[in-house]
Formats: structure tokens, C-alpha cells, sequence
């Protein structure tokens, strides 16, 4: 009994030794290892290496610093302490200079066809957000936009280089997960740009906000790499021609999910092209519409194999294309299959 008695009683002094030892470690876990209790409510990428993209405010990449001193993710390049001082603060003033509200009767270029699902700012699965280089409705819920839309003419086009930083966009509202860089990580999926880092190359600033990911889906390398860019490719041409575009993207369907559920990988890519020649839509404007299987059997296909009318892409999605022209113009042109 006597024995018992001081068994319970090392158990009990052991038991409240060890996690006390473990507190007083200077080094914190090894990123390798399973996050600790202090570490499990950090981003994921503290279990591979985390870089400044992989934050949406810099208080998040604080926390990650403040929890592993020794910067094994190289958060402090000038080792003052702060991290990753380029990110954006979250304090209330930020929020209200970086994030505008934005404005649901917008008179943005890049709406000239519509606001086709009807996007505003109380629903966070189908949220307008307005950016100078682009508009899209944003789907809290799926970690995707459902359709991005912008302007393509000559005054978005110069010779800047891809500035390549993919990060998250902090101008999603409050209670939407802002999906990282890295949830697409070892997916086999790309980051596949909606607005492409091609239509926006006038200045860096301009092509740099084509690197938020709210601007990407999870696209198959065959599509985004292939069918889907040789489209990019031919739009352009076809500025350089001297037409104007207004071009609408977006994924539809779902074959799957990457981040733990948080990103949506559509089963199909589709996207519109309105080819303006003169300031007007009419009965005769040119609209290429094409929707793609997002995968490995597009490869080594046109993009011309995948034309449909935006009808079709309208009973695909439920959105309503063009809502911003007659009727009867609608009718006419979104019947059409493009065959030029
Ligand atoms: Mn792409
Ligand atoms: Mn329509």
C-alpha cells in the first residue's frame, strides 16, 4: 500500500516536472517535426518552410518568427525582429486605406459585359472584388474566384517581366480564408492565373497584382501550360491587330479539393472572349467561348477543339453573360459558335 502510495506520488511530481522542463527549452521544435500544442495553431508551411508569401499579414508571419527564435525559415532577412516587413499590417487603419469596400454598381472598365452573377459584398461565396487590373466574384467557400473579368488593349501592354510573387490577396474580407501559395503545394495542380501575368505587363505594379491568389485556380499543367496559354497567346495577337477584348474566366465543376478541403479544383476551365472593333457590341461581334476539361487529355489539342457558345457556358454555370447589352444582341451572338 505504502508502495502505491509513493508511486502515485512520483507519477504525480514526474508528471508535473517534464512539461515544466519542456517550457524552459530554448530551442523551439525542429520545423520537421509534428507541430506541438504551442506550434498547431500556426500555417502549415512551419512543418516545410514557410516563406513570406506563405502569410497574408505580417502579424502572421510574426507569430511564426516569435515561435521559432532562431528564424530557421528566414522570415527576418535584416534581424531586427520583424518579419517579413514588406507584408501588409492588419491593423485597422490598413484595412480601411488597402481594402475598400467595393462598390456593387461599379462603373469598372472591366465590367463593361456585366456583373454575371450578380456579385456584391454581403455574400462571401459569391463576393465582388474590384481591383484596378481586374474584377472577379470570389467564392469564400471553394478558394476560387467563380469568374474573373477584365479589359485587354494596348494600355495594359509592355515589355515587363513575370514578377512571380504568388501571394495571398489581403483584400479578401474578414471571414474569408485567404488561400497561400503553398496550399497548392506537391498538388500536381498549378497555380493557374484567370487574369494572366501576360495581359498585364505595361508596369511591374500591374503585373504583380495578377500574383494574388484569388486570381488562381487549380489548373492541370496540360491545360494551363498548353490549350489554355496558346488562347492567352492568340488574345493578344489579336490586340496587336488593334482590337479591344473583354474577356471572362473562370473554373466550373469540382473533381476534387487541395488545402485540406479549402481549394476547389474545378472539373472544367472556361472562358469568353468579346472582340471589339469599335467601342459597341452589335449582332456581329466576334465571341470566342471555350470550355476545357482540366486535365491530362487536352494535351497535345487546339484550343480551337474546345469552342462552344457562351449558351452553353451560360446552362454550365448559371451566370448570364453579356447582361449588359440588348436582349436580342444577346440572343444572336451567344448562340454562335466562333469558327474563324
Ligand atoms: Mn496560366
Ligand atoms: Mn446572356
Amino acid at each position: 500500500m505504502r508502495k502505491l502510495i509513493l508511486s502515485a506520488i512520483l507519477v504525480l511530481v514526474l508528471s508535473g516536472c517534464f512539461p515544466q522542463r519542456q517550457s524552459t527549452t530554448l530551442t523551439p521544435p525542429s520545423p520537421q517535426t509534428a507541430p506541438s500544442p504551442q506550434t498547431a495553431s500556426l500555417p502549415n508551411c512551419v512543418n516545410s518552410d514557410c516563406n513570406c508569401s506563405d502569410f497574408a499579414t505580417q502579424e502572421e508571419a510574426q507569430a511564426v518568427l516569435n515561435a521559432f527564435p532562431n528564424d530557421p525559415h528566414k522570415l527576418d532577412g535584416n534581424s531586427d525582429g520583424v518579419a517579413c516587413e514588406s507584408l501588409p499590417r492588419r491593423t485597422n487603419e490598413t484595412i480601411s486605406e488597402a481594402s475598400p469596400q467595393p462598390q456593387v454598381n461599379s462603373d469598372s472598365v472591366h465590367l463593361k459585359l456585366g456583373n454575371l452573377s450578380n456579385a456584391g459584398t454581403s455574400d462571401l461565396n459569391n463576393y465582388l472584388l474590384e481591383k484596378p487590373q481586374f474584377v472577379m466574384s470570389y467564392n469564400c467557400a471553394k478558394g476560387i474566384p467563380n469568374w474573373v473579368s477584365w479589359q485587354l488593349n494596348t494600355t495594359w501592354l509592355g515589355d515587363i517581366d513575370r514578377q512571380d510573387d504568388f501571394r495571398p490577396d489581403p483584400d479578401l474580407p474578414s471571414g474569408c480564408y485567404a488561400v497561400r501559395p503553398n496550399d497548392y503545394r506537391g498538388s500536381g495542380y498549378d497555380r493557374g492565373h484567370m487574369t494572366p501575368s501576360g495581359d498585364r505587363t505595361k508596369s511591374e505594379e500591374v503585373n504583380s497584382a495578377t500574383f494574388v491568389m484569388s486570381n488562381m485556380i487549380p489548373q492541370a499543367p496540360e491545360n494551363n501550360r498548353e490549350v489554355w496559354r496558346e488562347l492567352e497567346q492568340y488574345s493578344r495577337e489579336l490586340v496587336e491587330q488593334g482590337k479591344e477584348l473583354y474577356i471572362i474566366a473562370g473554373g466550373e465543376g469540382s473533381k476534387g479539393k487541395l488545402a485540406e478541403g479549402k481549394v476547389n479544383i474545378p472539373q472544367t476551365t472556361w472562358k469568353v472572349v468579346v472582340v471589339m472593333d469599335e467601342p459597341t457590341i452589335t449582332a456581329d461581334t466576334r465571341v470566342i467561348a471555350v470550355q476545357m476539361p482540366n486535365d491530362e487529355s487536352v494535351a497535345r489539342t487546339d484550343w480551337q477543339d474546345y469552342r462552344v457558345s457562351v449558351d452553353d457556358i451560360e446552362a454550365a454555370t448559371g451566370y448570364d453573360f453579356l447582361s449588359n447589352f440588348p436582349q436580342d444582341i444577346q440572343t444572336k451572338i451567344e448562340s454562335e459558335v466562333d469558327n474563324q
